[in-house]
């Protein structure tokens, strides 16, 4: 536990802020820092709270042999020259959550959710069900709130279900669940990481000091997900959407060994992917004895986490569903191949100029598509050499009224843009955002 020292906070987004809070009730001497100016009302807080604050863009000028340890923003890389240098002086560098982590309780019980895809879904599902086993249930981490701004509030004898992202594990040391839940593994963050190889071995920190008391709930179908595991001693709970597993997909059925605990028609989630989320919940869900009748009740209301695979609204037959952050191809493709419906494809924004090639075998029932922003030629010129029928706007908004204009009694229209909304948006919630108000007025 950080008590009685001299800490840098590098990072003065929610977490770094989060931290210098939680510590500054201890005897502890804080400077945080970071390049952005703050407002007015977060100085004179920090103030308040004795905490010294450094606006500097050259963070390693403050980095010596006096401080005890480092606590750095996740996005933060570590060869950024003030993490280099904390090194090279053999401080210790943390993150936020490993600071955090020693002022739990002891019998918390600790879910660590991870994975390259379905964190925040896993994470929303499992914190919703677990809330029906009757105990004190807390969530956050890479979702909602930081856990040093939870910390404060956790009781004795409770759940805390956390979202943890690779860069997040990066820093964890000492940090450990009782139960760790590896969604899949897939190429992503290369950028960050510098190979596939480091990216899945960040991941397997969430299975550190797990002996075989400690759970881990891992995707059967997922080859990398197997590999990475094969020698962790926890206590394993497979999942799967193809094959027989602890938890399985069967004739549109979740079972949980041999019992039927819900039937897919009745689950409001669509895409075999939200199954497989679906099930990582309610492996976690019998653990803590919820019912079979609480699980059924949520999952038919339960209609996504904004902005992924949202349903939206039904207006005249026709269902709008928001997928706005699916931000590339890949979770266009995963949003098509959930429908059976006729789809009516809004896509569009930010040009990174990468080809939509990958998305063509998944335009099965897709009878129009309607783009938008910086990518809307290549999308055009997409669409007609897929055969597809293409209307071309300048924004979302006149695509949207069109595709409803053109649109048929049991159509579903789906904003899944494969494209990042910078061209028009400050970030994709915005822009799923818009989406539901335009879908507001046309109701
Ligand atoms: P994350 O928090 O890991 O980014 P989300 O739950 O926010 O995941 O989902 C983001 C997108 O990832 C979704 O819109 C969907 O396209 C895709 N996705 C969600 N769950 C899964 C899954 N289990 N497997 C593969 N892709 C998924």
């Amino acid at each position: 536990m950080i008590n009685n020292q001299k800490v840098l906070i590098l990072g003065m987004a929610r977490s770094g802020l989060a931290i210098a809070r939680l510590l500054s009730r201890y005897e502890n001497k804080i400077t945080i820092s970071d390049k952005k100016e703050q407002t007015e009302e977060t100085l004179k807080e920090l103030q308040s709270l004795g905490i010294q604050v450094v606006i500097t863009d050259a963070q390693e000028t403050l980095v010596n042999e006096t401080w005890d340890c480092v606590i750095k923003n996740p996005a933060i890389p570590k060869d950024a020259p003030a993490v280099l240098k904390a090194n090279q002086l053999a401080i210790p560098v943390l993150n936020e959550m490993e600071a955090s982590f020693a002022f739990l309780p002891k019998d918390v019980t600790i879910i660590g959710i991870t994975g390259s895809n379905g964190k925040t879904t896993t994470t929303t599902i499992a914190y919703e069900l677990l809330k029906r086993s009757g105990k004190k249930v807390y969530v956050g981490g890479n979702i909602g709130t930081p856990l040093a701004a939870l910390v404060p509030e956790i009781e004795s004898d409770s759940i805390l279900v956390l979202e943890i992202s690779d860069h997040q594990l990066c820093d964890m040391y000492q940090f450990k669940t009782d139960i760790s839940v590896l969604t899949n593994l897939s190429e992503v963050h290369l950028d960050f990481h510098g190979s596939y190889e480091n990216y899945k071995n960040m991941k397997k920190r969430i299975f550190n000091h797990h002996t075989e008391k400690d759970i881990a709930i891992l995707n059967q179908e997922n080859h990398d997900v197997l590999e990475l595991t094969n020698d962790i001693p926890s206590h394993t709970i497979y999942f799967s959407s193809k094959n027989t597993a602890d938890i399985y997909l069967k004739e549109n059925q979740i079972y949980y060994h041999d019992e039927s605990i819900v039937s897919c028609d009745t689950i409001k989630l669509k895409g075999v992917h939200n199954y497989e989320n679906c099930m990582v919940g309610i492996a976690l869900a019998k653990l803590f004895g919820v019912t079979n009748t609480a699980i059924q009740d949520f999952l038919k209301e339960f209609g996504g986490v904004e902005h992924r695979m949202e349903f939206v609204k039904t207006i005249n037959g026709r269902t709008f569903y928001n997928d706005s952050k699916a931000t590339n191809n890949q979770s266009t493709m995963i949003a098509l191949d959930s429908f059976s419906e006729p789809t009516l494809l809004l896509m569009g924004g930010l040009d990174r100029n990468i080809p939509f090639t990958d998305i063509a075998p998944h335009l099965k029932n897709v009878k129009a598509i309607f783009c938008f922003g910086e990518t809307k030629d290549k999308i055009k010129e997409f669409a007609l050499q897929n055969g597809k029928e293409v209307y071309v706007f300048p924004t979302m908004k006149e695509a949207t009224l069109k595709a409803y204009e053109v649109s048929s009694p049991g159509d579903v229209i789906l904003l899944s843009p494969a494209c990042a909304s910078w061209d028009q948006y400050p970030d994709f919630e915005k822009r799923g955002l818009e989406f539901k108000e335009i879908i507001e007025d046309l109701s």
